[in-house]
């Protein structure tokens, strides 16, 4: 299926997950309904709580339902700012109305757990090693992982990171997400974070309370003590990058 003719004509979705990463479920209108010809559909809807598989955070999955319509999301994916909802159709069709939206919180929560924890990780690297560090990959799923540009630490240095964390998770810390122009994010960030995004447009800036703000679209806890344990696995270097694996305690 080409996604982006699939949206064509089609608002970009609003994003409920943004201003409310807490939502498990939601009302939505559907505004596409397809099917793949093979149990499956995409579905378009006006607005949505489901996060698509972007900036290192999984796909979340969950239901869509409504009157004679069941459906099951397994996979959503970003075109042209159009959230579009893959899966299987177990039942009827939605070409018009009103449906109930509900996610798989388990694992969003997980997920949120995940990438915030990678934030922190990315704040706390740098001050053990003493070096700035450029991130160059990240993932939230099942063997969660940052990358970075450089020489690797040392077994000590991951020692010592791993204590960080965990230290700053047991204090406390709210995390805050903000939308503002590109002037004013210029001035609370590291300039050469903003050199990677879209030029013209207002920018999400999430902040863990004690450290510099960075811009993501993705979903977070509300305080890092929701993180829970932090645990560091063997570093993997792959060409001029290595990898961090990390794991949380369920
Ligand atoms: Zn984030």
């Amino acid at each position: 299926m080409n996604l982006e003719s699939l949206v064509l004509d089609i608002p970009v979705t609003d994003l409920l997950y943004l201003t409310d990463s807490y939502l498990k479920e939601s009302a939505a209108t559907v505004l596409r309904f397809e099917p793949d010809g093979r149990n499956g559909a995409y579905l378009v809807m006006d607005r949505t709580i489901f996060h698509p598989k972007s900036g290192g955070q999984p796909s979340d999955t969950g239901r869509i339902l409504g009157e004679e319509f069941t459906f099951h999301v397994n996979k959503v994916m970003f075109a042209k700012g159009v959230v579009v909802h893959w899966g299987r159709n177990i039942k009827g069709t939605a070409q018009s109305g009103d449906f109930s939206l509900t996610l798989d919180w388990a694992q969003r929560y997980g997920c949120m757990r995940k990438h915030t924890a990678a934030h922190l990780l990315d704040s706390c690297l740098p001050r053990v090693l003493g070096r700035q560090l450029e991130t160059t990959d990240s993932w939230v799923g099942d063997d969660s992982y940052v990358a970075y540009h450089g020489e690797p630490p040392t077994k000590k240095q991951l020692r010592s990171v791993e204590e960080t964390v965990n230290s700053t998770i047991s204090m406390g810390a709210n995390v805050v997400a903000r939308t503002m122009s590109r002037q004013e994010a210029m001035l609370l960030l590291d300039p050469s974070s903003l050199d990677r995004l879209p030029k013209s447009r207002d920018l999400r800036i999430v902040t863990i309370e004690g450290f510099r703000g960075i811009p993501c679209g993705g979903t977070h806890v509300r305080n890092i003590q929701e993180i829970g344990q932090f645990k560091l696995k063997p570093c993997q270097t792959l060409g001029k990058e290595f990898r961090v694996n990390f794991a949380l305690n369920p």
